[in-house]
């Protein structure tokens, strides 16, 4: 039940669940280890991928918010464009649940050493 999750930057195995950083490219989910992740912000990844986070703390965050400004904005306008912002939530819902399926829950019971 288990497959390698590879490092889109430096193509090697992310083997822990704190290592593994989930982005979204155009209407893919890609791996990449936190450090390459990190190491790249200002260069390549940036260009590739916006700082749009999908896993941890910071990717959830912006999700729900996401959520609630979507929300939001669907009963605030009265106009066609209030479906637009509902795309988005359905898009995001999605690339959630592929960073969940494909990557997260392959490393989820991988780290024991807590702390
Ligand atoms: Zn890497």
């Amino acid at each position: 039940m288990t497959k390698p999750i590879i490092c889109f930057a430096c193509k090697k195995e992310i083997k822990d669940k704190d290592e593994l950083v989930t982005v979204n490219h155009y209407f893919q989910v890609t791996s990449l280890h936190h450090d390459c992740y990190n190491k790249d912000e200002r260069g390549v990844m940036a260009i590739l991928f916006p700082n749009h986070r999908l896993n941890g703390w910071t990717g959830n965050i912006s999700f729900i918010f996401m959520v609630i400004i979507g929300i939001a904005l669907f009963f605030m306008i009265d106009h066609s464009i209030r479906y637009i912002p509902l795309f988005f939530i359905i898009l995001e819902c999605y690339y959630h649940l592929v960073s969940y399926i494909c990557f997260e829950r392959y490393l989820s019971n991988v780290h024991n050493d807590e702390g």
